[in-house]
């Protein structure tokens, strides 16, 4: 096997690969109809549900050929009976999304705003659903991957529950890496694509939630004929197969991904993710970088730090010559501040943190850039 040039993707996703996952798309061609593939596809699904800890009568997995944007449009426009409201407990960009999915979809909703740089208000969130009982599906971000807090899915999903609705979760940016245990954790579904956590590639995504909340959906308004939970449900559970063509060579990636993952543990690759997080805090702090996150609220997987007031600051400038080097950093999602985000996911450790450290210092000494970086203020 030949090694493959291998780039420090710091960006949230997709992230770096190993060679073996790489190497798994490498397969003799296959019409994704036989048998075969469908066999593959039946351990592929369950062993979603057990990352997450689900017991696999209660709980299932279900298939998008697509970017982890679709497991949003999916839950939120098929999950959603007649004559209820979609509430988005919404303190950053991927809440956003999904408050702009019910505006594209027309579906009454309410965005529930918290600053980026808090976590939301549980009393709020309680006095909202008090006020609305035709709430019935209850939307939030476990990891916001703009900022990198982490928001209390639990304390949310108990609310959501006790004033009836269904809870989903965007876990896209935790999934496989910060450990969730989708009964304790409050969560009816939740989300993620193959090149965020499992650390294999784009094209595959996947809603893992309650297998008696997707039946019940049977007679929930259809809002979409590709992306809707129950039809692509129905099909697997028929016939064992995706409705439409499956991302073939992701699928086997990730099937080798799923090998590793297991081969790791949760808690060893947890513990590898914060030690990976925790010198990219170290580098940062070393410089004297601000950070839009308090640290006890700080997930553990997104650093998002603040431009310095340098004249000579750039962040082009110190992103390509990042990448000239094989280090990917990556902008921020921030209205208001101008930030740029380290990530801890990916098959990475310490010891490329140090590396990629080294390079970003240099990367500020040949743009004269102060270090310790300046604030104004
Ligand atoms: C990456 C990510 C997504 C999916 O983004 P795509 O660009 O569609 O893959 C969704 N939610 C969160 C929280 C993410 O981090």
């Amino acid at each position: 096997m030949k090694a493959i040039k291998r780039n420090i993707l710091l960006n949230p996703g997709p992230s770096t690969t190993t060679d073996t996952v790489k190497y798994a798309q490498v397969v003799p061609d296959i019409c994704p109809r036989e048998k075969d593939f469908g066999g593959l596809m039946k351990g592929l699904r369950e062993d979603l549900v057990k990352i997450v800890h689900g017991d696999l009568d209660k709980y299932t997995s279900v298939l998008f050929c697509g970017s982890g944007t679709i497991n949003i449009d999916v839950c939120i426009n098929s999950l959603l009976p007649e004559g209820k409201k979609v509430l988005v407990v919404d303190n950053g960009a991927y809440s956003t999304r999904a408050v702009e999915v019910c505006q594209f979809y027309g579906l009454p909703h309410i965005d529930l705003k918290f600053p980026v740089d808090q976590r939301p208000d549980l009393a709020v969130v309680e006095e909202t659903l008090k006020n609305n009982p035709d709430i019935g599906l209850v939307h939030t971000t476990h990891n916001e991957t703009g900022t990198g807090i982490l928001n209390p899915i639990r304390e949310i999903g108990a609310l959501a529950h006790k004033y009836g609705a269904v809870f989903t979760v965007d876990t896209t940016s935790t999934y496989a890496m910060r450990p969730i245990d989708i009964e304790k954790d409050n969560i009816d579904f939740c989300m993620a694509s193959a090149q965020k956590g499992l650390m294999a590639f784009t094209g595959l995504s996947f809603v893992v939630g309650n297998r008696a909340i997707i039946e019940k959906s049977k007679d929930y308004p259809k809002r979409s004929y590709y992306c809707n939970l129950w039809l692509q449900y129905d099909f697997f559970e028929r016939t064992g197969e995706m409705h439409f063509t499956p991302p073939v060579q992701t699928i086997y990636s990730t099937i080798q991904a799923l090998k590793e993952y297991w081969a790791e543990g949760e808690e060893a690759k947890w513990a590898r993710h914060t030690r990976v997080f925790n010198a990219i805090n170290k580098g940062l702090d070393d410089l004297g970088f601000r950070q839009v996150i308090k640290p006890e609220w700080r997930t553990g997987l997104v650093s998002s730090a603040i431009y310095p007031d340098d004249p000579n600051w750039s962040f082009e400038a110190v992103h390509d010559y990042c990448y000239e080097r094989g280090f990917t950093i990556y902008p921020g999602k921030i209205s208001t501040t101008n930030t740029f985000r380290l990530c801890a996911l990916g098959a990475i450790d310490e010891a490329d943190i140090v590396d990629f450290f080294k390079v970003f210092r240099e990367a500020l000494e040949k743009n004269n850039i102060a270090i310790p970086v300046k604030y104004n203020d």
